[in-house]
């Protein structure tokens, strides 16, 4: 099977994950592919496949030489997003892309003026939606690729490698990708997620992440007769968010900046709530930030009375540098591997948190690269067949290049 039908065919499973559910997977919809999906890895050869009770999906490829290799392995998730409909997805190949608008349906139009990503395709054959749903590229591509690489290793058996490991998961979209991953099964020394987007994507620094809850009690009293007692509880709301520097806010910073984000407030006179995001990808500041938010908040405190502002800081999550660092041979590799099959790597800090990032935190270091989509979680979203050509290749040179590693 070639990497389009492989592909396509797992874009016609509906596979949407869902916010605020109580179960593993998130939908049961999910299951539905992992099983098709399971089989398939049966029927490709591959060896000890198995699926777990919450729909996580391991299989390896076994080494085809003696000596000692590093067993490394490949992710990706299958669900997609719950931001955008992924029932009744009809992918559709727009052979040799010429440059032009892109009618998705009558009315619909994907447009290089409004994504000037689309420039980069020219001459190439792209998988566009119809224009009412996701296409599921993300990162339904990632396990086209992975899947048609371990198929490429074992139909040419003079590349050599050691045990390749494969693991496909759900509910990647609601943050919870990780969470039920079974690091140990796996049994890696590193993996690589591909889940990037455009070519050449290599990702292995993301935020560090913490949220931070302000609670401020007020005192209300009749406004007729409030001087002297009345504590505006908005008011304190407004003066403990105007201590934010305007130059920190996710609208202000890019790159490696860091900032505060106001994500929701709720107040009235006798009571505020606030919560914030802090983000950096730096740990030190990081914990600088989250300093500076504990002395705004002791600020309120001398000034309005003990008790009057109280703030619960909390991480969510740490920058994967941390753990790559030690190990910077992970990325190397993949550098290398790029560099051979002829794709420019692009290295760039997420401004964010992924499944890899946890993963490192549960000790497997876990980069994060290209998979080929572009315009996720949308109806604009689109992939192109030479990408995903090339990210196989770079699965395929990672596997040989690491096989010479301990030579
Ligand atoms: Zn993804």
């Amino acid at each position: 099977m070639d990497i389009v039908e492989r592909f396509i065919n797992y874009t016609k499973f509906d596979t949407q994950s869902a916010e605020d559910s109580q179960t593993v997977p998130s939908t049961s919809k999910q299951l539905i592919f992992a099983k098709y999906l399971k089989e398939e890895l049966e029927h490709e050869g591959l060896e000890d496949v198995e699926m777990d009770e919450k729909g996580y999906i391991y299989a390896t490829l076994k080494a085809n030489v003696k000596k000692e290799i590093p067993t490394i392995g490949f992710i990706s998730h299958y669900d997609t997003s719950p931001d955008a409909s992924g029932a009744n997805i009809k992918a559709r190949i727009v052979k040799n892309y010429d440059g032009k608008d892109i009618v998705l349906s009558e009315g619909i139009v994907s447009s290089p003026s409004k994504f000037p990503e689309m420039k980069a395709h020219i001459g190439e054959d792209l998988i566009v939606t119809d224009g009412h749903t996701l296409l599921g590229a993300d990162d339904k591509a990632g396990i086209a690729e992975i899947v048609q690489a371990m198929c490429y290793l074992r139909d040419h058996d003079e590349i050599k490698h050691g045990d390749i490991r494969i693991a496909f998961n759900p509910d990647e979209e609601i943050g919870m990708g990780a969470h039920h991953f079974d690091v140990e099964k796996f049994g890696c020394e590193w993996a690589y997620t591909m889940d990037g987007g455009d070519l050449g994507d290599l990702e292995y620094e993301n935020f560090n992440a913490a949220s931070a809850k302000i609670h401020i009690k007020g005192v209300s009293v009749h406004t007729g007769y409030a001087k002297g007692k009345m504590l505006n509880a908005n008011r304190l709301a407004c003066e403990f968010n105007a201590m934010i520097p305007d130059t920190e806010l996710p609208e202000t910073t890019e790159g490696y900046q860091g900032f505060y984000h106001l994500l929701a407030m709720e107040t009235r006179t006798e009571e505020a709530k606030m919560s914030y995001l802090i983000r950096d990808h730096d740990r030190e500041s990081f914990e600088k930030r989250k300093d500076f938010m504990e002395a705004c908040a002791a600020k309120m405190n001398e000034k309005y009375g003990e008790d009057t502002v109280k703030i619960t800081i909390k991480d969510q999550y740490y920058n994967m540098k941390e753990k790559i660092d030690p190990n910077m041979h992970v990325i190397d590799i993949v550098l290398q591997a790029m560099q051979e099959t002829g794709v420019p790597p692009k290295v760039e800090p997420i401004r964010g948190g992924t499944d890899g990032a946890q993963l490192s935190f549960k000790g497997l270091p876990c980069p994060n690269i290209f998979a080929g989509g572009v315009n996720f979680h949308g109806p604009y979203e689109f992939v192109s067949i030479q990408v995903m050509e090339k990210a196989v290749d770079v699965i395929v040179k990672i596997c040989e290049i690491t096989a010479g590693f301990n030579d």
